[in-house]
């Protein structure tokens, strides 16, 4: 191989490895290639490990001829020979036949894939009217083979490796939750066991206000432990998708203020300001989307305690959209995109209590009602939930 030649190979290496996307990669190499070896379209076929059937992973028209993506049968059959002998496979046809329609003079060449050491799919190209594949456009095509055996090992090494990164942090949420979970189980048991012995000594009398006042806290503790409980349960049952869901026609304008008043009965001083577009109901499950206010509620005044809350809803193209705005500390922008996976808190947030379940409990309902849910947040500024619920134009 000649410098120049050798020099342009690793400008077209970089150029490629250099590319996000494996697609991507692969176009820039094809293109590339075809200054040398000539070809109208090409496909990648990759055996499915499960059915060992034949998918198309990748299909391209370079030249003339027919549109790659919906037509990618034509190499099909060629693909399944290369697989089963492992080896190159042409098929031209009749030497010296000729035909008005370069079309119908299709010359194919297939070649094995390796990705991991196993034979895993076939790279077929096809030339519409030749002209046959000489010896060098053989070596050609069999190093791009190589190629691209290489750059789908790296696709699935990259997906395997965010699969394994997520995994790794479920993992580390987990202990993280066993810890939290004994200590938020704890600190009501402790109040409820403290207040009850203390009301049941013998040696002290408590005057009416002071066994009022124990019994309510008695009362609200065991509240806790059974929300706690409560939220254990239901994160689970939507992990499994056992969690059943009642459809039903529901204003979300009234859902809001319902969930508003009964949180401002137990917090009179949380100024709340409604900004709602007269929208028709949509097909919900009222009981499960008002636990979604509830809960962000019950972090705006966790985390953003004196704040007060706007919300505003309006119809955003096929759905209707609530915001749901604080404006408390902010959450850094780094720790947005974990915010609705399940026990996920933001470190370092030891000082108030919670689980990391309430924000993965909302994803979940508001996907079972193929919504959406985010958050934006600005630090210094507030925190703004968003959520999009399809409207159901029958209703
Ligand atoms: P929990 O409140 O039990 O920790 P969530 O899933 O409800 O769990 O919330 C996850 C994290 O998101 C919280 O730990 C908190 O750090 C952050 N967070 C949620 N809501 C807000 C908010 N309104 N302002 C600032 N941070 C918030």
């Amino acid at each position: 191989m000649d410098t120049h030649t050798l020099s342009l190979l690793n400008d077209l290496f970089q150029e490629v490895q250099q590319k996000q996307d494996w697609k991507a990669g692969l176009d820039t190499l094809f293109i590339s290639m075809r200054g040398s070896f000539v070809f109208d379209n090409v496909a990648i076929y990759l055996e499915d490990p499960l059915t060992k059937g034949l998918d198309v992973a990748y299909a391209r028209a370079m030249g003339r001829g027919k549109n790659a993506e919906a037509d990618a049968a034509w190499g099909e059959s060629l693909a399944n020979e290369v697989i089963s002998t492992g080896n190159i496979v042409m098929k031209e046809p009749q030497s010296g036949s000729t035909h008005p329609n370069r079309l119908a003079l299709a010359h194919l060449i297939g070649f094995p894939l390796y990705i991991g050491a196993r034979l895993s799919g076939a790279l077929v190209v096809i030339r519409f009217g030749g002209p046959e594949y000489s010896k060098l456009h053989i070596q050609i095509a069999s190093l791009q083979a190589f190629w691209v055996a290489a750059l789908i090992e790296r696709r699935d090494l990259q997906e395997a490796r965010s699969e394994l990164d997520s995994v790794q942090r479920q993992m580390r949420l987990q202990d993280d939750f066993v810890s939290t979970i004994s200590h938020e189980l704890r600190t009501p048991l402790g109040f409820i066991k403290g207040y009850s012995t203390s009301l049941l000594r013998q040696d002290t009398t408590w005057d009416e206000e002071t066994t009022h006042e124990f019994l309510n806290i008695i009362d609200e503790e065991a509240d806790r432990l059974t929300r706690l409980i409560e939220d254990m349960l239901e994160s689970a049952r939507l992990q499994s998708k056992t969690l059943q869901f009642k459809f039903s026609p529901v204003r979300i304008d009234a859902l809001l203020r319902d969930v508003a008043t009964r949180i401002n009965t137990h917090h009179p001083e949380l100024k709340i300001t409604f900004d709602l577009e007269p929208l028709p109901p949509i097909h919900g499950d009222g009981m499960r989307l008002s636990q979604v206010f509830d809960n962000l509620f019950s972090n705006a005044i966790k985390y953003a305690p004196t704040s007060e809350i706007v919300i505003s809803m309006s119809a955003s193209g096929d759905y209707l959209r609530v915001t749901f705005a604080d404006k408390g500390e902010g959450i850094p922008g780094d720790y947005l995109p974990f915010l609705f996976e399940r026990f996920y808190r933001v470190p370092g947030e030891r000082t108030v209590t919670g689980t990391g379940l309430g924000l993965y409990i909302c994803k979940q309902i508001v996907m079972a009602h193929h919504g959406n849910i985010w958050v934006e947040s600005v630090l210094g500024e507030g925190t703004t939930f968003i959520i999009e619920l399809p409207i159901d134009p029958t209703l």
